[in-house]
């Protein structure tokens, strides 16, 4: 699925009209909200209309369509203004973009480890799962100091399109061992670059630099099993 915020990463509130309707629900032409997905939470935000607005409390994508579910049954058509909630995509922009650093890191510095799990959450931490299984916890724990040098460094973060054969054929490209992000409907996958650093593929919304980012710290190291290490990283600000 080829989103709006991947291409307009920040217009956040958009002029639309609704393409389909149910009790609580409603499609929209076009949207800013990030559906959710590769660990990123979907947006929050609201719809407004001529004469009322509602919360909207979710997505789902069914049948290729995204709905957005609403806290209303009220009858809502015809143009409205869908707005996401600016500090809550800012948190997941910056959480998502520094997991991406430390990915990186632990990429280069550890044999090519994998992910196997990633989840932010919006009190502005998140943990990512690695298949570790060998790993110094104290060696993990020292990526920090890297990982804010390169936030400071304020790198560029862009991205592009390439087929799904090639990312597949290039080693490093799909970086999480169970799951890659889906293809787009012209069989390309989205490819996000720290310039210099990293290329990965993902699906997610991510600051345009790293420095948009405040310093992270790791919380804590975990193992889960035998296999992997749970790393917790949380904003050094507080969103
Ligand atoms: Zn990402």
């Amino acid at each position: 699925m080829h989103l709006y915020c991947h291409d307009h990463p920040e217009t956040l509130s958009l002029e639309t009209t609704v393409d389909d309707a149910q009790p609580g629900r409603i499609v929209l032409a076009e949207t800013p909200f990030y559906p959710g997905g590769g660990g990123q939470m979907a947006d929050r935000g609201i719809i407004r209309w001529h004469g009322g607005e509602a919360k909207v409390t979710g997505l789902e994508v069914s049948a290729g369509k995204l709905w957005h579910l609403l806290d209303t049954r009220a009858d809502v058509s015809g143009t409205v203004e869908a707005v996401v909630d600016p500090h809550f995509r800012r948190t997941m922009r910056q959480l998502h973009t520094s997991s991406h650093v430390l990915n990186a890191l632990v990429f280069q510095q550890f044999d090519g480890a994998l992910v196997t799990g990633v989840q932010m959450a919006e009190d502005g931490t998140a943990r990512m799962d690695f298949d570790l299984p060998a790993a110094d916890n104290e060696r993990l724990r020292t990526l920090e100091g890297p990982i804010n040098d390169l936030i400071r460094q304020d790198i560029a973060v862009s991205f592009v399109y390439v087929p799904m054969h090639e990312a597949q054929n290039t080693p490093g490209l799909i970086r999480s061992r169970s799951v890659a992000p889906p293809p787009a409907p012209d069989g390309t996958i989205r490819i996000v670059e720290i310039t210099g650093l990293d290329r990965q593929a993902c699906g997610g919304t991510h600051l345009a630099s790293t420095g948009g980012s405040p310093p992270i710290r790791i919380l804590k190291i975990d193992n889960k099993g035998r296999h992997n290490r749970r790393v917790r990283i949380g904003l050094a600000e507080k969103p």
